[in-house]
Parts: structure tokens; C-alpha cells; sequence
């Protein structure tokens, strides 16, 4: 089914909100700050945010396939994701699906601990492992790429999140192709705690406040760059088409002489 139309050539954003929806259920504080499960909370303020021009729905881990199925991976442009205590949870077939659809064109935006998800793991080729405390400090992110469209509408050269988990340096991902924020602590470690990615025709970004036990996702601030992020991730350009096609015969005469081997070509 096709996004509604807000226009013909521009069909509404589908996003879907993954949240593996355990510790808001199972631990007092999540419970309070997120009673519905973080997702809702995510999914209501893009809804708020871009309107009409957006539709989103959300998935967890313990429906079938973990809401994941071809069919709705089919229908999602940008596919957010939080998880914590139940990566390995995470179906490899589900991993391998989502990781087929980034690299078509859908966007994903990996938030918090999801660094640590095996679809991030997979998508970057490295550790994303860090250095982290939760000691409720104050978080300083500062905008270190002001003309980039995650960073539109925010005020200022930095926003504060009152109470935060630090996340610090080094975190060991590939040298990002943009970098939007960079974190200071009072703890006074500092982060890359907003950055890009493009892997095949996919758009990834990686958005670090979103620790469980704080109201991270109720900040109007961090609603703004998730709004902003889905916008931004957005499939566009051409229809791709990312298998290996063999053009025969060529477009003009070849002046070569020359046999193919054709069991070089076969596998096995
Ligand atoms: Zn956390």
C-alpha cells in the first residue's frame, strides 16, 4: 500500500519505530518516564512534528518476526531503532532483512544504545563500542555542522540535556561522512554523539541521548533532530539496482577480439 498522498510525485514518509520494549516494562523508572514503551513516545512526536506530510507505525521484539516482516520493511522509507538489553535477541534473518532494505535506500536512524544492535554492528564493520557512565549528569551538544538539515530549527550553537548517561571517546566506528554533534559531559568526556553514514543508497544516523531511566525523548530539542533526521534520511535519487548486471551486447561496437570464459563467471 502506498504512502497517502500529499502529493502525487511526494508520498507521505513511512516510518516505523523499532523498540525491543523491555525495560519499560520490566524496570520502575522506563516505566514511568515511558509508560506505552519509548517507540510511542518517538512515533507521537514525529507525528506532531511533520504532520501530514509523515506516517508512522511501530514494531517490537516480541511480535512475530519482531514486526519486522518483508512486507513491512517493504513499506518503511526510515526505520528507527532502539535497543539495550536484547541485541543477540534479534533474528539474524531479521537483521539480514533490514540490512538488504538500507542498502536499497531505506534510512535508519540508530539511537542511543543501538550502537551496539547488530545491525549497526553490521552496517559500520567495527566494535561501536565506547565508554559510558550513568551518573545523571549534564550533557552539552553542541552543533558542529549548522547547515546541516538534522540540525535545522535548533537555537543556538548547543542544546543541554539536564541529566544524561555520558557516552565518551574513542567510540570505534568508521570515520563518519558527517559529523552534526559533538557532546561534552560534566564528567568531561566528550563524543561524536551525531553523525552520518551512507552505506548502498541507504542514509544512516547515529543519534546518541536517549538513555532509558531520563525523559530524554520527551526534550523538545532531541524530538526536533529526530524529525529532522527522518526527513533527512529519506530515500531519494534514482531507482537503484545494487545486483551485479552483465550488459550484453554493448551499447556500440567493440573493436576487440575476444572469447569469454564463461566458467570464470560461474561460482563453485
Ligand atoms: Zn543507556
Amino acid at each position: 500500500m502506498p504512502g497517502k498522498n500529499v502529493s502525487e510525485d511526494f508520498p507521505a514518509l513511512r516510518v516505523t519505530v523499532w523498540n525491543e520494549f523491555i525495560h519499560e516494562r520490566t524496570a520502575a523508572q522506563p516505566k514511568e518516564i515511558y509508560p506505552r514503551g519509548i517507540h510511542a513516545v518517538i512515533a507521537e512526536a514525529l507525528r506532531r512534528r511533520l504532520g501530514a506530510t509523515v506516517e508512522v507505525c511501530t514494531a517490537t521484539l516480541d511480535e512475530p518476526e519482531h514486526g519486522l516482516t518483508a512486507g513491512v520493511l517493504a513499506r518503511t522509507d526510515v526505520l528507527a531503532w532502539w535497543g539495550h538489553a536484547a541485541h543477540e535477541r534479534v533474528s539474524d534473518a531479521v537483521v539480514d532483512r533490514v540490512h538488504r532494505r538500507v542498502l536499497e535506500g531505506m534510512g535508519l536512524l540508530a539511537l542511543h544504545s543501538a550502537h551496539a544492535s547488530k545491525i549497526f554492528r553490521r552496517l559500520m564493520g567495527t566494535s561501536c563500542m565506547l565508554r559510558w557512565r550513568e551518573a545523571a549528569e549534564k550533557e552539552r551538544v553542541w552543533i558542529v555542522d549548522p547547515s546541516h538539515p538534522i540540525a535545522g530549527g535548533l537555537d543556538g550553537e548547543f542544546f543541554e540535556v539536564p541529566h544524561t548517561e555520558m557516552y565518551g571517546e574513542y567510540f570505534d566506528i568508521p570515520r563518519p561522512d558527517e559529523i552534526v554533534f559533538i557532546s561534552w559531559y560534566e564528567g568531561g568526556e566528550v563524543f561524536r554523539s551525531g553523525c552520518t553514514f551512507r552505506r548502498g543508497k541507504g542514509k544512516i544516523f547515529y543519534f546518541s541521548p536517549g538513555h532509558e531511566t531520563f525523559p530524554i525523548y520527551h526534550d523538545d530539542r532531541v524530538q526536533r533532530v529526530l524529525a529532522n533526521a527522518a526527513r533527512w534520511a529519506a530515500p531519494a535519487g534514482a531507482t537503484y539496482f545494487g545486483e551485479g548486471r552483465r550488459i550484453e551486447p554493448p551499447l556500440s561496437p567493440i573493436a576487440a577480439k575476444h572469447t569469454v570464459d564463461e566458467s570464470l563467471h560461474r561460482e563453485g
